[in-house]
């Protein structure tokens, strides 16, 4: 076992770290005022082909693995940034390169790698069906050679700011299928060929982070649109859904880093009744056990990304490593915010805006009640919940 980053490694993390540098805590604030999209910080880690790692080279991508992937995300999480904005590149391409033919590889990757074209954006959750995928009534209907769709999606983030979207759909519908997971298909889609069939509409969150509800008209789809084999797009789906749950837990990690050294300068710097208020074991256990809650989620998370980059099965490390590192995340953000007093609450410490955005974690991309009921059933055999 060697627990050690190589050379590359922690060149790729002083080198994001770098890119990170020069967006500090103003720039995200503005962003969350303003309620806008990190374009400008979006365009350097493109530029620094940060957001193409898991492209292969002969797609003009860096081919480097999962755990290269996670370094930079979590160095934007734990620098005061915001990875949410970007991080969807790097797992919806996974379907893409996973599951896609020679031809739609060929034809997306090389822009993708170049930063001329954007995967941003998955539509997979519905209003009625919620965690419960196998239930989403969204139809992709034959028609000629190839596809009509109807239907509606929400939180579908990011569709503002990507040119293309992948996109579940039932091609089959729930009550005529045998396996209630059968029957759905995985679409890339252009969204800026679209048009009037797919309306946007913004919904307002406590995070600054684009998400959308899409009502979905008479979407005409050729049959290069879709992505692997038609009826078996949930479980191409799941393919790429531990490497999203292994990157947003390196996230989760970040934030909790970033907490704990905001709480740790603090705790030193403010003195209270003439003393450091980190003096005090109320005050520096819980940042000391924050540490170690986060550290503890980083070793299950570089387990899970090690599997993972090895091809072998990672779905109970994956998961395990989600729900460890969004609640040492959501932990350590608790403890800033006491640690901070009423400045905690000010908006100029940045302490409440990322509080907010490590939050989401809990539930997103996966509530961690569903996470929880995966490793009951699937590892310790328990009876299936739900
Ligand atoms: C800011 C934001 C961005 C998002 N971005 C995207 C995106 O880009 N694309 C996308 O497809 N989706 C996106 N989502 C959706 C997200 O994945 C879902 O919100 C999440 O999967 C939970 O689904 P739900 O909100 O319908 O909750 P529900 O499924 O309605 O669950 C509600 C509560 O009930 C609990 N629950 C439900 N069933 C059970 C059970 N059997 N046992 C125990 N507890 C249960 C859940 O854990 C949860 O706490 C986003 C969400 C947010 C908030």
């Amino acid at each position: 076992m060697d627990f050690d980053l190589t050379a590359d490694q922690q060149r790729y993390r002083e080198a994001v770290s770098a890119v990170c540098a020069k967006f500090p805590e103003p720039y995200w604030q503005r962003l969350d005022r303003e309620r806008r999209y990190p374009e400008e910080f979006v365009r350097a880690l493109t530029d620094g082909g940060w957001l193409s790692v898991l492209i292969p080279a002969e797609y003009g991508g860096a081919g480097l693995g999962l755990v290269d992937a996670c370094l930079v995300l979590e160095e934007i999480n734990a620098s005061g940034g915001n990875a949410a904005a970007c991080h969807a590149q790097m797992y919806t391409m996974g379907a893409l390169l996973r599951h896609g033919t020679a031809a739609q590889k060929r034809r997306y990757l090389p822009d993708i790698a170049a930063g001329r074209l954007r995967l941003q954006s998955m539509a997979v959750t519905e209003p009625e069906a919620g965690s419960d995928t196998a239930r989403i009534t969204t139809f992709a209907a034959r028609d000629g050679d190839g596809y009509r769709l109807n239907g509606q999606k929400v939180f579908t983030s990011r569709v503002q700011h990507s040119d293309l979207l992948l996109l579940l759909a039932r091609t089959r519908r729930a009550e005529d299928v045998t396996r209630r997971t059968d029957g759905m298909s995985l679409f890339l889609v252009d969204v800026r060929e679209a048009g009037d069939a797919i309306e946007v509409r913004p919904m307002e969150t406590m995070v600054n982070h684009e998400t959308n509800a899409l009502f979905i008209r008479d979407l005409r789809l050729d049959a290069g649109s879709l992505i692997g084999r038609e009826g078996e797009g949930f479980a191409h789906l799941l393919d790429g859904l531990n490497a999203e749950r292994i990157l947003i837990a390196s996230e989760s990690i970040g934030d909790a880093r970033w907490f704990v050294d905001r709480a740790v300068k603090h705790a030193q710097d403010r003195v209270v009744f003439g003393r450091p208020i980190g003096a005090n074991q109320g005050v520096q256990f819980p940042i000391a056990r924050a540490h170690m809650h986060a550290q503890a989620a980083s070793l299950v998370r570089w387990r899970a990304a090690s599997l993972f980059d090895a091809g072998r099965p990672a779905g109970a490390e994956a998961n395990t490593a989600k729900l460890l590192a969004s609640e040492a995340a959501w932990e350590a953000a608790e403890m800033a915010m006491t640690v901070h007093g009423g400045s905690g609450m000010a908006v100029e410490m940045g302490i409440e805006r990322k509080f907010r955005e490590a939050r989401l974690y809990l539930v997103a991309p996966v509530t961690n009640n569903l996470v929880t009921a995966y490793v009951a059933e699937h590892v310790l055999g328990l009876p299936r919940s739900y």
